[in-house]
């Protein structure tokens, strides 16, 4: 990968990057299609990162289907796809790991221990393997664009990180891997997540400004729906991910929920389309 990388650098080739976990969706077909309009070669790579995952987590039963993903992935105009093994990410005697320390400390990072020091090392590795000029990510996971923007500045790393909106399904509910786990009455439980963004941008756009009233009206709507368990609901500064009590500007509302066994995310800047 690096050979084939760096002799596409010498012939003044642009490289894009969309690091995955595999069994794509439109969310990640749309990443795909954004990077080849801004490269020349567009790299995918599919690697489920076993040190992202917490020892009660779902990365054993994490879907997987590597056939179907190289096809969707060919028809969206990938010229690559990187598939490591573990042997070769992780070799015996494996020990260096990279921490972005203040912006993983909320949310996702307080519920999910070691989360980001997983996708910050992996994707430190996959940059330094692919070697990319921009690597692309979407914002359906907030807080993991942000840290990967804060590692990337602060460890000088040589390529631009785009964030890209989040896809949804046709009735709102964002686009997962994970949605496949959800039977047809957790699905439309799942859709109180998007509702209580939008009802979140109401109150909002009628003049609320308390991020404590706000949640509260959230969280009383996912709580109505059944099979819902509230992981957080929160509201913080886009650019350091810290708690506001007050919304002034760049604002982020986000939310975990499990429904049932499935932990579903999703998230909101304030002012912006819904
Ligand atoms: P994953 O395979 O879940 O690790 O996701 C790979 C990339 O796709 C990450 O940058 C995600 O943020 C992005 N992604 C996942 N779901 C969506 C979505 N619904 N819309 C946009 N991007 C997404």
């Amino acid at each position: 990968m690096q050979k084939y990388s760096e002799a596409l650098r010498c012939e003044g080739g642009k490289i894009a990057f969309v690091p995955t976990m595999g069994y794509f969706h439109e969310g990640h077909i749309e990443l795909m299609r954004q990077a080849k309009k801004m490269s020349d070669c567009v790299v995918v790579s599919i690697y489920v990162n076993p040190t992202q995952f917490g020892p009660k987590e779902d990365l054993s039963r994490y879907p997987r289907d590597f056939e179907r993903d190289s096809k969707m992935a060919e028809e969206a105009g990938v010229d690559v796809i990187f598939f490591p093994p573990n042997t070769e990410m992780y070799p015996e005697g494996y020990q260096t790991y990279v921490n972005v320390e203040e912006v993983t400390k909320n949310l996702c990072g307080l519920s999910r221990p070691g989360h980001f020091r997983g996708v910050t090392t992996v994707c430190a590795k996959l940059f330094n393997i692919v070697k990319p000029h921009i690597a692309v990510f979407g914002k359906k996971d907030y807080q993991q664009y942000v840290a990967i923007k804060k590692m990337v500045t602060d460890l000088n790393m040589d390529l631009d990180i785009i964030g890209l909106p989040t896809v949804r399904e046709a009735d709102g509910l964002a686009m997962s891997s994970r949605n496949v786990y959800l039977k047809d009455n957790e699905r439309l439980s799942g859709l109180s997540l998007i509702a209580s963004l939008r009802l979140a941008q109401k109150l909002y756009d009628q003049g609320e400004r308390s991020a404590a009233k706000i949640i509260s009206e959230a969280r009383q709507l996912i709580q109505n729906a059944p099979y819902t368990d509230i992981d957080y609901i929160k509201i913080c500064d886009t650019g350091t991910m810290k708690d506001i009590e007050k919304i002034e500007k760049n604002a982020l509302i986000a939310l975990a929920v499990k429904v049932s066994q499935t932990r579903l995310i999703d998230n909101h800047v304030f002012g912006e389309n819904i």
